[in-house]
């Protein structure tokens, strides 16, 4: 079959839009609709990406153009360019998703020193609008697809109006301007402005492809997550003119408030003006209201083509617009953008009308949106002063002042100042600081370092990675770009949301979305339909929704949150503080009795810190995870330790502990002694660990732990642990479940195997990621990880978002056969992909019976988890 590459828009639909595009397609739409829409073509996304790829058009692609072309012509009974009468068109991008301006398009082509008089003549000896047209085309033309540069057409225009406004240019100046422009584009390129108008469309064309990798469109896709290779479709369009004189005009118009839902007329208009007039803001527009004033005609019109596509859409519809003497012409529509608030009351509006179900209200809002509504923001309007941005580790926003120490962050904070804790990176000894901190800011790490995972976990704002700034903690500043030095006590501001850090205080608005999931009645119209919407969600979802949380505290906000049980209970942060003291004995322990001493004065700690989160809990399941992390980062640096132990006054212990943590570094503690091989290479530590959790489990009635080995590899390490654990619950007379991680590659590799001896699996994708890809968690999203962004070699962090097609892989074989060895075993993920949308969505896919997140993504994970199970049954959601 030979390849179609050009569909008219009476051949296209808004089904189509992989091959034409938004606009291509929603034009086309219209059209089908019999909406006022000037005849035109698509030419397919397919086509694009063949020149993108190949560097030549696709065999057979002009032909098919010319066709429409001719076909267009006949049916505006004009040819293009044509000296007396001519048809004009434009060249318009189209991607499939929305790329608002950051493409390319060219309007008014087909005109030239003949064509401008037979343009004039069209319009009724209207040389003033002719020659307009003209020097628009010019312009466009010489930036977009000559790669001139827009200045130097501005600057012209500039000088040559005078501080008048565009509308006071007379014909025979903008006849003058035309010959200037023609001159900056010899004097730029070396040749004539194109006469041929053939041949100004077919470049036109190559443009809008080119534009698909212009540095701000590979920007803009990053960040919304659009994949690099899907190209742009191009649309040509018929011209119709907004610029002929007052009787005409164009805008843009939204069919409700894209800000806040409300119901209402929201759009500008702008009299005797071209299409991209608008949007530049070359002058004041006038609300769209004020047309009914101008031309109540087109307005009444506009109002009822903009019902129409509310109720075809069956949604919020953003529209442009032009009005050519009197008559309406639809250029654009699509489902518009609007805000995350606005998402929610939208949504349940259009329940409310009858336009949709309630299923598809939850698909319509995303948890992205909700995670927005979560948190405290900036006050938009506020002025900021930005000295540097790093990663958006844990969004929200938080002014405090500046302090370097965790010891500075609680002072400042038991006097009741808002500090931000500042660090280079932060350590597991930072926590007290960063519980007191508004938020934490650090110039190294990744969104998986310490830092961010920690923030999120409590729900702070982080900001980490902000490289450009130079901490020093010893002199208690920083350094930005620029030289701005920020000293202990001086106020700063940071963004969470966009990584963005500012001088000074910027004012905060609060979250009414957070106090209503910690308990509040829904009292404004946003948190109703929030309200609404998540009871629908956790009606139609399968998957359950635990929490990552190892403070009574967290635990207690997490079922407010709706959290049913804790997923992951890390118990490292349990051995800090106070306590580090007796881990040193532990380690330092040089027979068994010291050891057991040692392990003796920890068990009562641990079994206080698992009543009360067995308390918090209130019978739900709560899974404790026995330590994991390298037994080095609970004792002193070993360089600090080195100094102390070559001055006089060292003792005797000094060099014991120095000479014991050279014993225990490690090139690489991440694939070092951790996790289960802890716990088998020091005796006792689990045993303690599980007698704690047992004796804790009795105090609270009710109470259902589940005991998890981490770092499992081998069924043999899990049969030797569990052995053990089983051996002292069972002692105790307490039932717990006895399950795994599966996190090293080779457990999931193994997992039939594994399943043998595990009642249950948690898959921890933050390991599992790490060592399936071999990238260091803790190193190289701030380091080389924005390369491969820009490379395309992925879209997005496979620590933030799941890498279906390797880490998910993994995890495929590991439900499979562990399920095939151990039918009904219970399964779950608890790395930080499970507050993550998309990674909530394969959870579900792939038939996990929960996913755990921190607390503060509880809420929209039970959100994806509904919208997953409804798209199941709905293929059309977005
Ligand atoms: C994981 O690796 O995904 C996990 C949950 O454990 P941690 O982050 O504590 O290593
Ligand atoms: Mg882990």
């Amino acid at each position: 079959m030979v390849a179609k590459y050009v569909y008219d828009f009476t051949e296209g639909n808004r089904n189509l839009k992989d091959l034409l595009g938004g606009k291509g397609a929603n034009l086309a739409e219209m059209t089908n609709l019999g909406l006022p829409v000037p005849p035109g073509f698509t030419i397919t996304s397919d086509a694009c990406r063949h020149y993108l790829a190949e560097g030549v058009v696709p065999d057979g692609l002009e032909q098919e153009v010319a066709e429409h072309l001719d076909a267009l012509e006949s049916q505006m009974g004009r040819t293009l360019g044509q000296a007396d009468d001519p048809l004009l068109v434009s060249v318009r991008s189209g991607a499939k998703f929305s790329m608002p301006g950051m493409m390319e398009t060219v309007l008014n082509i087909g005109l030239n020193d003949e064509s401008v008089h037979g343009l004039a003549k069209q319009a009724g000896g209207n040389d003033r609008f002719a020659w307009d047209s003209y020097r628009r085309l010019i312009q466009m033309f010489g930036k977009t697809v000559l790669g001139i540069d827009g200045d130097r057409f501005e600057e012209a225009l500039e000088a040559l109006k005078d501080r008048r406004q565009d509308t006071d240019l007379d014909a025979n100046e903008l006849q003058q301007l035309v010959e200037t422009f023609k001159g900056i584009v010899r004097e730029e390129t070396g040749k004539d402005f194109p006469a041929d108008p053939r041949e100004q469309m077919r470049l036109a064309v190559m443009a809008v492809f080119d534009s698909w990798n212009a540095p701000r469109a590979i920007l803009y896709r990053r960040q919304e997550r659009i994949p690099a290779d899907l190209g742009t479709a191009v649309n040509i369009v018929a011209m119709v003119f907004g610029n002929v004189g007052n009787d005409s005009g164009t805008g843009v118009a939204f069919t409700r408030d894209p800000g806040t839902g409300r119901q209402g007329l929201y759009g500008d208009y702008l009299q005797n003006a071209q299409g991209e007039d608008v949007v530049a803001g070359i002058r004041n527009t006038i609300p769209l209201e004020e047309l009914e004033r101008i031309d109540k005609h087109s307005y009444d019109e506009l109002l009822t083509i903009m019902e129409t596509l509310e109720n075809h859409y069956k949604d919020l519809c953003d529209i442009e617009f032009t009005i050519e003497r009197g008559k309406l012409w639809m250029l654009q529509t699509r489902v518009g953008k609007r805000t995350a608030a606005a998402a929610f009351c939208i949504a349940t509006q259009l329940v409310d009308q009858g336009l949709i179900t309630l299923d598809e209200a939850v698909t319509r809002v995303t948890g992205d949106q909700l995670a927005q509504l979560m948190f405290p923001r900036f006050d938009a309007a506020a002025e900021k002063k930005k000295i540097a941005k790093g990663m958006n580790a844990s969004p929200g926003a938080a002014v405090g002042k500046a302090v370097f120490s965790s010891a500075r962050a609680v002072e400042l904070a038991e006097r009741g100042e808002d500090v931000i804790l500042v660090r280079r990176e932060t350590n597991p000894d930072d926590l007290a600081g960063m519980i007191a901190a508004r938020g934490i800011l650090t110039s190294r790490g990744g969104k998986t370092s310490h830092a961010a995972v920690v923030a999120r976990g409590m729900g702070k704002t982080c900001v980490c990675g902000a490289e450009e700034l130079e901490v020093s903690t010893a002199e208690r500043t920083f350094t930005a770009p620029g030289g701005v030095v920020v000293s202990e006590g001086d106020v700063i501001s940071i963004d969470g949301t966009s990584g963005q850090v500012f001088l000074g205080e910027v004012p905060v608005v609060d979250s009414a979305v957070v106090e209503y999931f910690e308990g509040a009645a829904p009292d404004d119209d946003l948190v109703r339909a929030v309200d609404r919407i998540m009871r629908h969600a956790d009606a139609a979802r399968r998957l359950g929704v635990r929490a990552n949380a190892d403070t009574p505290d967290d635990a207690a906000r997490a079922r407010r949150f709706g959290a049913q049980g804790i997923g992951l209970c890390r118990t490292e942060h349990m051995f800090l503080g106070e306590r580090r003291q007796l881990v040193e004995d532990l380690v330092l322990a040089t027979d068994d009795a010291e050891r057991q001493a040692a392990l003796d004065a920890l068990e009562p700690l641990q079994k206080a810190d698992f009543t009360q989160i067995f308390e918090a809990m209130g019978g739900d399941p709560v899974t404790i995870r026995l330590i994991d992390p390298p037994l080095h980062e609970f004792l002193p640096d070993i360089v600090e330790l080195s100094v102390k132990a070559a001055t006089e006054e060292a003792t005797e212990k000094d060099r014991k502990l120095l000479s014991a943590v050279k014993r225990l570094h490690e090139q690489n503690p991440m694939l070092g002694l951790r996790g289960v091989r802890l716990g088998l290479v020091i005796p006792g530590l689990f045993a303690m660990q599980v007698r704690a959790i047992a004796q804790a489990a009795k105090e609270v009635p009710g109470a259902t732990p589940e005991i998890m080995i981490p770092l499992v590899a081998a069924v043999q390490e899990l049969e030797a642990v569990r052995d053990e654990a089983a051996g002292i619950l069972a002692e105790a007379g307490v039932e717990a479940l006895i399950g795994t991680m599966i996190e090293v590659p080779r457990a999931a590799l193994t997992a039939g195997q594994i399943a043998e001896a595990a009642e249950f699996f948690s898959f921890g994708t933050n390991d599992l990621t790490q060592m399936a890809w071999g990238f260091s968690r803790d190193d190289v999203e701030a380091s080389f990880f924005s390369n491969y962004l820009d490379l395309g070699i992925f879209g997005v962090s496979p620590f933030e978002s799941l890498d279906r097609e390797g880490v998910g892989r993994l995890i495929e074989i590991a439900v499979r056969e562990g399920r095939a060895a151990r039918p009904g075993l219970h399964l779950g993920i608890c790395g930080e992909h499970g507050g993550d949308p998309d990674s909530v969505h394969f959870c579900h896919e792939v038939g996990l019976d929960y996913v755990s997140c921190s607390p503060f993504r509880i809420p929209v994970a039970r959100l994806e988890a509904g919208r997953a199970a409804l798209a199941e049954t709905d293929s059309d959601t977005r």
